[in-house]
């Protein structure tokens, strides 16, 4: 099949695109990368009258990161979050989660932004957000606002965002992650390559200090994909790990704490009860990684 006939619109600047999503609010898509939205309206899932397209707005692709924070445009592509050194050094988690995504094609042409509009509970972004408080920036003709990424994910594919309304960016302050006391992990079960993951987990643990016989985890972030219907954060596992070394009850706690939490919709190759297994297979393996990226001094053992 082919997507129902649409007026195309090429807008050179933001202002331009959300006073043509302001005209047009209730029969626009915006197109970024077209690696979702192309499918969708391929099977006329959306019919949108108007296609705002916005691969023209270059002010939208950066990798900002200073020593305060990290900031990443709305348009900028998998391919180049996961190849960014800067970006890999301050919060590696994005750069592992960004590498994992399908194949080379949807990599070189899917964005964030697109990723965060589409809120899918499996999406990798949506979880990095949620395990590292991240601040969306959102634009429309009425001005600008901030919202955080627990705020944003509402339902199952359900967000915050308005009809008028364009993700600019994401920004995540850096001052929780220390890079030299914090490591980071996104793991992965995929039930073949090049598609979707049936459970991914994103972890952070930053230690007191990375050199001592037993280094104490003084703070942890745990969030899953694809384990709810939407990015579940879950701080009972954050819990179950911090304020002592990592061992094996800790962790055995943190996986119990995710199947407790977890509420994953069965799948055709993977039923609930298996989903709940991997919730804490996954929690626990990232946890461990995460915990060893912090102790080891090789920047290259992100796991
Ligand atoms: C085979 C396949 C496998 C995939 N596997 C994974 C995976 O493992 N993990 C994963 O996370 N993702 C996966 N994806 C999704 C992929 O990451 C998409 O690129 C992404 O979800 C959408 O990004 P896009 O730029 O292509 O958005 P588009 O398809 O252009 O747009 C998607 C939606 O977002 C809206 N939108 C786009 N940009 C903005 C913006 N700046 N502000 C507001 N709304 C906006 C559009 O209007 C549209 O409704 C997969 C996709 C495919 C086709």
């Amino acid at each position: 099949m082919k997507p129902a006939t649409f007026e195309y619109h090429r807008p050179a600047t933001v202002e331009e695109a959300t006073a043509l999503l302001a005209e047009h609010s209730h029969d626009a898509e915006l197109m970024a990368g077209n690696q979702s939205l192309g499918i969708i309206m391929a099977n006329r899932l959306a019919t949108p009258e108007h296609l705002v397209d916005i691969n023209d707005l270059d002010e939208l692709s950066y990798i900002d990161v200073d020593d305060d924070t990290v900031a990443i445009g709305a348009l900028t592509r998998h391919r180049d979050l996961a190849g960014d050194p800067a970006l890999a050094e301050a919060l590696p988690m994005f750069t592992e989660a960004a590498e994992q995504i399908a194949g080379p094609t949807v990599r070189n042409l899917g964005t964030i932004g697109g990723s965060i509009a589409e809120a899918d509970p499996a999406g990798n972004y949506p979880t990095v957000l949620a395990a590292l408080d991240a601040d969306l920036h959102i634009t429309s003709s009425e001005g600008e606002r901030t919202v955080s990424a627990r705020d944003y994910f509402i339902a199952y594919m359900f967000t915050d965002l308005a009809e008028d309304e364009l993700i600019t960016g994401v920004s995540v302050s850096r001052e929780p992650f220390p890079p030299e006391r914090t490591g980071m992990a996104f793991l992965e079960q995929k039930p073949a390559t090049q598609t979707w993951p049936t459970i991914s987990a994103g972890t952070s643990v930053r230690v007191d200090d990375p050199e001592a016989d037993e280094p104490v985890v003084e703070d942890a972030r745990v969030a899953l994909a694809n384990a709810s219907d939407v990015p579940l954060r879950v701080e009972a596992a954050e819990e179950a790990v911090e304020g002592e070394p990592l061992t094996d009850e800790t962790l055995d706690a943190a996986a119990e704490a995710a199947m407790a939490e977890a509420r994953p919709q069965g799948e055709f190759h993977a039923d609930e009860e298996y989903k709940l297994e991997l919730a804490g297979e996954y929690t626990r393996r990232s946890l461990q990684a995460s915990y060893t990226n912090a102790t080891t001094d090789d920047t290259d053992t992100h796991q």
